[in-house]
């Protein structure tokens, strides 16, 4: 999947995340987009909420039901300055970048991509028409790695925990004692929490930010007289908070994102991430040119090209 960023999404200025040092529950709609040809939920950014930790991105892919095999494939894109989090809910795809990975993804499984100073890659379909239920995250990188080399990781497996009544697989960071092994610029988790009724009560961290974003089923955020949050409704937590509690009344398929507000303003438009307008430019620029800096996709499907930047 790609992460077309436009104005309709967040107004392209710098901005320092505006943070709530405090327990809130704000409800954002997702818009409602398409990735190629895939319909998704864009739950992050949007104009009231630009990030949550230094989560900068989050789209929600499906569900689609079967579809001809080869249709929901992405061609080659570039990125900087951000890690892409893949993660499956059904279906497969095939990750391609210009590092020479080829790595198939099930659901369960995590493909984390960290783009640095600049990486190109492709998503083909690999669900033999199959369909897709899918959700595309990107990690803002801090200052000390964003102009560093890309890397690609994939993990087969991921630790899990077993709360009363949920069980939490991590992608990054740490939840209830379960620790992912894969890379972290930045102090921050994702944990995917499989929920069966009435709920819990999750154990967070009092010096986090979070968020909720349902991808199967209704979720009610502070217990059972809660907020429902349904997919396509990002669900702000806010910080200062060492538990909240999740009720259900059917299971449910949630998503927690979390982390120290991240410190640095950021500048988001189409599929970079940077500081400034100058940096997107040139990296729209030399992408259009078939820089060295993005490198080559070895995928079948068809480049993705994109017109000048708005300030331009
Ligand atoms: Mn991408």
């Amino acid at each position: 999947m790609s992460g077309p960023v436009s104005t309709e999404d967040a107004v392209p200025l710098p901005a320092v995340a505006p943070g709530v040092a405090r327990p809130v529950l704000e409800l954002t709609s997702a818009r409602a987009t398409r990735v190629g040809s895939l319909p998704v939920r864009r739950l992050l950014p949007r104009r009231a909420r630009r990030t949550v930790g230094s989560w900068c991105f989050a789209d929600h892919a499906g569900p689609v039901g079967g579809t001809r095999p080869g249709e929901l494939g992405i061609g080659p894109h570039p990125h900087m300055g951000l890690q892409t989090v893949t993660w499956l809910v059904h279906g497969e795809l095939v990750h391609l970048d210009s590092l020479g990975s080829e790595q198939p993804i099930r659901p369960g499984q995590l493909n984390l991509m960290t783009a640095g100073r600049g990486v190109a890659h492709a998503e083909e379909d690999g669900g033999r028409g199959a369909g897709l239920h899918a959700v595309q995250l990107w990690v803002a990188q801090p200052e000390t790695t964003r102009n560093g080399p890309a890397a690609f990781e994939h993990h087969a497996t991921l630790p899990q925990a077993e709360l009363d009544r949920a069980t939490v697989t991590v992608l990054v960071g740490e939840l209830a004692g379960a620790v992912s092994p894969a890379r972290r610029d930045t102090g921050h988790m994702g944990a995917e929490l499989l929920l069966r009724p009435p709920g819990v009560v999750l154990p967070l961290r009092h010096d986090y930010e979070y968020a909720l974003m349902s991808i199967e089923g209704t979720v009610l955020v502070g217990g059972s007289a809660g907020a429902a949050v349904e997919p396509g409704t990002l669900a702000y937590l806010g910080e200062g908070r060492d538990e909240c509690g999740l009720a259900v009344a059917q299971p449910a398929r949630v998503l927690l994102l979390g982390g120290v507000p991240f410190p640095e303003p950021l500048f988001m438009w189409w599929n970079f991430v940077a500081r400034n307008r100058h940096e997107v430019s040139e990296a729209r620029r030399q992408w259009a040119e078939g820089a060295d800096r993005f490198g080559t996709v070895r995928s079948a499907l068809e480049r993705i090209e994109v017109g000048r930047p708005p300030w331009e």
